[in-house]
């Protein structure tokens, strides 16, 4: 991953005086962060954008780059025996844990389960499908600003399927999810090799093509193009530790490289940093740390892949990038700062390898990267309990490139008083003091 050196300011634009006031502080310029600070300022607000390193260099760095509008049902907690022993047995792809962390992390997982149970999955659906539905048209208008377009793909992305018993259990979600209105395309086996002839080997046995995502060639890249336009538009980025973020009688204060910054407002979208400062604010969050990883692959002469492919009954993605082709694993639960451990990115490249002709790793150690996740499967936006002018839009797990400009869009809407094109009521920060039944 790419860092500049301590008290550098790489491409940050620095403040014009110390001691500098803004309406707004944003802590955290990821795709969330960024998303927020661009709308509040659409809103007339002054906003200074703080992190400690360049726009989109944390989990938004290095992503999958799926907008997802197809994904209208979280991701849950298995309730399958079957696959809850696959995973016990720990040699998974999809999922994988460090023995050593499950103490730490079984009361996430708890009520993580509890949110999976049926009744309690289709409340978290209802409760995201505002923000899912609106992520394409957020996301079109800001690269429409940014001039980001070169970025952009917009021919969906596309699920395989190893066995012909998978193959129509997947048709099968599909068509109960009818209501929906998605759009998507039935491949059989020979319909897949036609549309991905790199994968035509015949270890597919059949597909869904999501029409209506879109797919992003550089998440970085998107991220700090937002930033520059928030910039361009006469928003400030400045560095600085969100750690030192404190509370006066009447305004929030943060250091940056440039010297103290107060604002009546200030935002915490931090991403998987979020918790600690909310608990410093007295805030307890069980956010949940799932990790995940990315390498890049330069195909052979010759070998192109069209659409971003997920090999789902295996569970990772590949996803054509500027940069090569990249495979993102799934979810590891480790301690968030625990070295990397290469294992479960093997296991997903050994079957890659089986659908495609992947060429060498571009890197020699993977990118390791920290989903943010809280255990109702949706994100927090919103005011902090009982914290005057401190906000939080955090916690967007799988799904945050996706619905960030959106959450970003209703957090700004709530802070400047404007009516909230959904009802916030499923984000509120305040909810994990209730009690949930499975
Ligand atoms: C392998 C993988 C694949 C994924 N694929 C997809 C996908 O295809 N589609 C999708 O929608 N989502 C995907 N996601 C999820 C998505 O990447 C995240 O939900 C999203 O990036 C979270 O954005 P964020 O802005 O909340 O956090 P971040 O991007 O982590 O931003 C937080 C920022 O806060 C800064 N920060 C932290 N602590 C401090 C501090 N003390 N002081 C100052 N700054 C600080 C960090 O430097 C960082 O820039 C994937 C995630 C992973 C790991």
């Amino acid at each position: 991953m790419v860092s500049n050196p301590p008290g550098s300011l790489g491409g940050f634009a620095r403040a014009s005086a110390p001691g500098l006031r803004v309406d707004a502080i944003v802590l955290g310029a990821g795709i969330v962060g960024v998303s927020t600070a661009l709308h509040l300022q659409a809103r007339g607000r002054s906003v200074a954008l703080i992190d400690r390193r360049e726009p989109g260099e944390g989990t938004s760095f290095g992503n999958a780059g799926l907008i997802e509008r197809s994904s209208v049902v979280p991701y849950a907690f298995p309730r399958r025996l079957a696959t809850i022993a696959r995973y016990a047995l720990n040699r998974s792809a999809a999922m994988r844990y460090d023995p050593r962390h499950l103490a730490v992390i079984a009361p996430f997982l708890l009520q993580y389960w509890r949110h999976s149970s049926p009744r309690n999955l289709a409340v978290a659906t209802r409760a995201m499908l505002p923000l899912v539905e609106a992520s394409i048209a957020e996301h079109d208008a800001f690269i429409a600003a940014a001039g980001a377009g070169d970025l952009l793909r917009a021919n969906g992305w596309i699920a395989a399927w190893r066995t012909p018993a998978q193959f129509a259990a997947a048709i099968r979600e599909v068509e109960a999810l009818r209501d929906h209105g998605l759009r998507t395309e039935i491949l059989d086996a020979r319909a897949f090799a036609a549309v991905e002839p790199a994968m035509a080997g015949g270890a597919v046995a059949g597909a869904i093509h999501w029409l209506d995502p879109k797919t992003v060639s550089d998440p970085a890249e998107l991220t700090k193009r937002y930033a520059r336009l928030f910039e361009a538009r006469g928003g400030q980025v400045l560095r600085g530790d969100a750690a030192s973020l404190e509370e006066t009688a009447d305004d929030w204060r943060v250091e940056t490289a440039e010297g103290p910054l107060a604002a009546r407002d200030a935002v915490v979208a931090l991403g998987p940093q979020s918790g600690v400062l909310a608990g410093r604010f007295g805030i307890p969050m069980p956010l949940g740390i799932k990790r995940g990883y990315h390498r890049h692959y330069r195909l052979p002469d010759g070998v192109l892949l069209h659409h971003s492919v997920v090999d789902e009954a295996v569970g990772y993605v590949l996803a054509p990038m500027r940069t090569g082709l990249r495979l993102t694993t799934g979810i590891e639960f480790a301690a968030p700062d625990a070295p990397a451990n290469t294992i479960q990115l093997e296991r997903a490249e050994r079957r890659a390898r089986e659908l495609i002709d992947l060429g060498a790793p571009l890197e020699a150690t993977p990118w390791l990267g920290l989903r943010p996740c809280l255990p109702d499967m949706r994100p927090a936006i919103g005011p902090a309990p009982g914290r005057p002018g401190l906000w939080f839009n955090f916690g967007h797990a799988h799904h945050g490139l996706t619905v960030g400009p959106a959450s970003g869009r209703l957090l700004a809407e709530m802070m400047t008083g404007e009516t909230p094109f959904t009802d916030p009521a499923p984000y509120d920060a305040g909810r994990f003091g209730r009690r949930v039944r499975a």
